[in-house]
């Protein structure tokens, strides 16, 4: 049913996705078709019981007595995986992300093979399905009655570049140095293991897909995300899509000079983002301070405490966020910036630095950034792999 879907009925269960219930005339009206063109494209999803009707309640547009269009979000589930160098990051969510349950649990083995064999316990455990014995055929997720719950779709996001490769028939392929993976055909293994589709994305980008479906970004059609953390990461959203980036462009953001005469980066740059901003660059000025190591958690408890040293290194990466910030706003004249990532805790801590900095580098004018401090939660990376998961279900591409 789903494969079949005329892009016009896409968009409307885009729409509903994103925006809620919502009557045919209001629907019909956003999306710019004629309610006899809705009714019709409605009809046989509401019959397939991908839409559902809601209570009779009186229309906002014409105050006649409706029954609202929702999507049947608990009766399709997502898995959702994020990956780091040691751990596995899970979530199941329903069509609209919310989470009904994760995990998160360390790498038992490298091996991809072996990472996807985990993703599928992982996906039995939290949708309470007991592994139907050994069975090498996929697990259609409709031949248990078809009720709450059937499994449609995975998405597994990386740190590292999922990429398209010329040579293998468009099958992206997967570097991530940090799992020891190059050139991995990450989404067959993971669809045979799975028996369901998945797709394949940088990690950062998936967040912001998720922040541009589900969160801050719901509703615009341009920001951009930064995250902040042992690497520093960006996505850019405009005129409701995201920016692709080469490999080299991923790696470019972070080296972005800040100050010419600030801290030095493993690459020798003087005063780029990475060297004010990344955990590591954090730990090794709050160390030479301190004259001893620290972890990133305790440079910013201690800071949080008023210790000096601290304070102060903390206040400096919060400047140097906010002039990052202001290069982002003023040559992709973006009006909202989003802060993700375990650094997110800088731009609390020193959120007048961080406001001073950007000021200044925006002719003085304050407030024309709306910067968006989201909370830090692995979940919510692992929720960008359900959001990516949701997203090719539904528009049929990924
Ligand atoms: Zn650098």
């Amino acid at each position: 049913m789903w494969d079949a879907l005329p892009d016009a009925a896409r968009s409307i269960v885009k729409e509903l996705i994103i925006h809620g219930p919502q009557s045919r005339t209001a629907l019909a009206k956003t999306l710019h078709l004629s309610t006899g063109s809705l009714t019709r494209l409605t009809k046989p999803m509401v019959d397939a019981g991908l839409l559902v009707e809601g209570e009779v309640v009186h229309d906002p547009v014409n105050g006649r007595p409706t029954r609202p269009l929702d999507v049947a979000a608990a009766e399709h589930r997502f898995l959702g995986i994020k990956l780091t160098s040691d751990r596995v990051h899970a979530v199941v969510t329903d069509l609209r992300a919310e989470v009904i349950a994760a995990r998160d649990e360390p790498i038992a083995d490298h091996d991809p093979e072996a990472v996807c064999r985990q993703a599928k316990r992982l996906l039995d455990d939290l949708s309470g399905e007991r592994p139907a014995g050994r069975s090498d055929g996929r697990s259609d997720g409709r031949s248990d009655g078809g009720r709450a719950g059937a499994t449609v779709g995975a998405g597994v996001t990386v740190g590292g570049n999922a990429r398209a490769s010329a040579q293998v028939g468009g099958e992206p392929l997967v570097d991530a140095p940090f799992l020891g993976w190059s050139q991995v055909e990450l989404a067959p293994l993971m669809e045979r293991a799975l028996g369901v589709p998945c797709v394949v994305k940088n990690d950062v980008a998936a967040l912001a897909h998720q922040h541009h479906w589900f969160g801050p970004g719901r509703g615009l059609r341009d920001f951009a995300l930064i995250t902040i953390g042992a690497g520093i990461g960006y996505a850019l959203i405009v005129h409701d899509h995201l920016v692709a980036a080469t490999e080299a462009d991923l790696g470019m953001f972070g080296h972005l000079v800040l100050d010419a005469s600030g801290p030095m980066c493993p690459e020798g740059h003087r005063g780029c983002a990475a060297a004010y901003l990344s955990s590591w660059s954090v730990e090794a000025t709050a160390g030479q301070g301190l004259r001893r190591a620290v972890t990133y958690d305790e440079v910013l408890r201690l800071a949080a405490a008023g210790d000096r040293v601290c304070r102060s290194v903390v206040r400096e990466a919060a400047g140097a966020l906010g002039r990052l910030i202001a290069h982002v706003a003023t040559v992709s004249m973006v009006k909202t910036v989003v802060l993700a990532g375990e650094g997110v805790e800088l731009a609390r801590l020193a959120a007048d630095d961080l406001d001073r900095a950007l000021t200044a580098d925006r002719r003085g004018v304050p407030g024309s950034v709306d910067v968006v401090v989201e909370a830090d939660d692995f979940r919510e990376w692992a929720r960008g792999g359900a959001v990516v998961a949701i997203q090719s279900f539904v528009t049929g591409s990924d």
